[in-house]
């Protein structure tokens, strides 16, 4: 694996493999990397040649009372994790060489970018959609993939990729969940053990509701309040919000005419959880 810390040299190491006729995949992380982030790297290397993964903790996507100070740094066992799992270059660059010091642009995606994760953190989309782009410009993958965990996420950049006509397909891969089913996710070693015990609460909350979605006798705002109480019973600290949405627009809706998505953030604690489900159209 090559490992390349400048945009100069992460273009000119990709620019070669384009030549000699190859396809480029690229997965971009912030890190702290876990079988969630690797199974990305797999999908990567099934439809693509060649494989980038790009680790960088972005500052833009952080509000001023977030965790960039302490989020979980370990480029090294990283680069071995990536290495061992097939990936062909990592791009690890310095904040310094993707942001100069007046560096005043900002991408901003309405309508999928708004409401749910928004609500709570005004800054992230935003933070996401302008380094994602920026990441595109200097890699120019044929493909990138990212994680249905962050569903809002990826329908953001699904959007912001379309609407600029950057030349990358965008695929979504499915989320890598720990056998008790709680997503995988760097954040989860912020959790106690007893505050561990409570996460999976999350993913059974939203299967249990998208399930009482699909029977006659319930309906949404029900299911809503329900679940919502399950989870602070579980031992949740709060729900931020837990919202049922078309799984393409991300509008609210009530009813199961169309595929859907139950979107979920919820504290235990001080670690803020997200996860998702499916729902199908009956
Ligand atoms: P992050 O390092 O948290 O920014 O995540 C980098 C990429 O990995 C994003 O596309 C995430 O959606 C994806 N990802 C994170 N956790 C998981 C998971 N449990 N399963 C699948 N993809 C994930």
């Amino acid at each position: 694996m090559i490992i390349c810390k400048t945009k100069s040299e992460i273009q000119g190491a990709l620019a070669k493999r384009r030549q000699a006729g190859e396809t480029i995949a690229a997965v971009p992380t912030m890190g702290a990397l876990h079988e969630g982030h690797l199974s990305l790297i797999d999908v990567a290397n099934e439809i693509s040649d060649q494989v980038v993964a790009t680790i960088f903790v972005n500052p833009l996507q952080f509000g001023a009372n977030e965790d960039f100070g302490t989020y979980p740094r370990t480029v090294e066992s990283d680069l071995e994790l990536l290495k061992a799992r097939g990936c062909n270059f990592a791009f690890t660059p310095d904040r310094n060489d993707l942001f100069p010091a007046d560096f005043s642009t900002k991408i901003s995606v309405a309508g999928v970018g708004e409401d749910h994760c928004a609500l709570s953190r005004p800054q992230f989309f935003d933070g996401v959609a302008t380094i994602v782009t920026k990441l595109l410009m200097i890699l120019s993958p044929d493909v990138a993939v990212f994680g249905e965990k962050d569903y809002q996420q990826l329908a953001v950049i699904k959007r912001l990729v379309r609407d600029l006509d950057i030349a990358t397909e965008i695929v979504g891969a499915p989320t890598v969940r720990e056998s008790d089913g709680l997503a995988m996710s760097s954040r989860n070693q912020y959790l106690s053990v007893e505050e561990r015990n409570v996460a999976p609460a999350l993913y059974k909350a939203l299967t249990a509701a998208a399930e009482k979605l699909h029977s006659a006798d319930h309906n949404w705002s029900e299911i809503r309040d329900a679940s919502i109480e399950q989870l602070l019973g579980a031992g949740f600290s709060s729900v931020d919000y837990l919202h049922f949405v078309d799984a393409f627009s991300l509008a609210h809706i009530e009813k199961v005419d169309r595929p859907g998505r139950l979107l979920a953030a919820a504290w235990i604690g001080k670690t803020r959880l997200i996860d998702n489900v499916p729902v199908e159209a009956a």
